[in-house]
């Protein structure tokens, strides 16, 4: 199995997809999860991050990549979710890849419009013990109104799936992605996937990909 670097706008789906590779013994190493993680110990570093992130922008390269350097290695296959998201990121990853021998790796887009993934974003709720849910697309409501069902406890919404934020966080993802997805076209890495597929149809075609 090869690994995976997820490029995905935010509410692609990316975290759904990942979640279904992870049962199939796949690291997931997921940006957004680590530092709201950071924000929850309350450490200054945290509080930082949090106003960055509530308010639409990027978290600076050097943190974001002191987070995930240890948690790469070449012994399991990864799946990067949310990292690259500038050329900086991408080109301090290449760095990495090179003294671990890594090259056995894809790229894979997850394509939306900015009216679905905001329509995604405003029915997103999640539970602290990890799982999502989305009050707009079948399949993924809770049984409950706003209780998980896995655990029983009440579901939440993320701060920063607002209008205002979730169009600042889209637009400044695309802007910033656009190098990263011709860098690793160049590399012949890049395979771009259509949202508005069924998630079962995603799935099967990333592990064909992966295979
Ligand atoms: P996500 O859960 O991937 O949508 O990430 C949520 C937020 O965390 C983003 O809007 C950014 O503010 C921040 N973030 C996540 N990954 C990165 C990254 N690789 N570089 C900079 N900021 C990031």
């Amino acid at each position: 199995m090869k690994s995976v670097i997820f490029i995905a706008p935010p509410a692609a789906g990316k975290g759904t997809q990942s979640k279904r590779l992870q049962d199939l013994g796949y690291n997931h190493i997921a940006t957004g999860d680590m530092l709201r993680e950071e924000i929850k110990s309350g450490s200054l570093l945290g509080k930082e991050i949090d106003k960055l992130i509530s308010s639409g922008s990027l978290v600076s390269d050097e943190i974001v990549f002191n987070l995930i350097k240890n948690k790469i290695n070449s012994d399991k296959p990864f799946i990067l979710d949310g990292f690259p998201r500038t050329m900086e990121q991408a080109l301090l990853l290449d760095k990495l890849f090179k003294e671990l021998n890594i090259n056995n790796y894809e790229v894979i887009y997850l394509d939306i419009s900015l009216e679905e993934a905001m329509k995604r974003a405003l029915g997103r709720l999640t539970c602290s013990c990890g799982e999502t849910y989305n009050i707009y697309i079948e399949g993924f409501k809770p049984k409950n109104e706003n209780i998980c069902d896995k655990c029983g406890k009440v579901l939440v919404k993320r701060s920063d799936d607002n209008e205002e934020s979730f169009k600042v966080r889209f637009e400044t993802f695309l802007r910033s992605t656009k190098p990263i997805k011709e860098y690793y076209e160049k590399k012949n890495k890049l395979h771009c996937i259509d949202t508005t597929l069924d998630y079962d149809i995603i799935t099967d075609r990333i592990k064909e990909i992966l295979k």
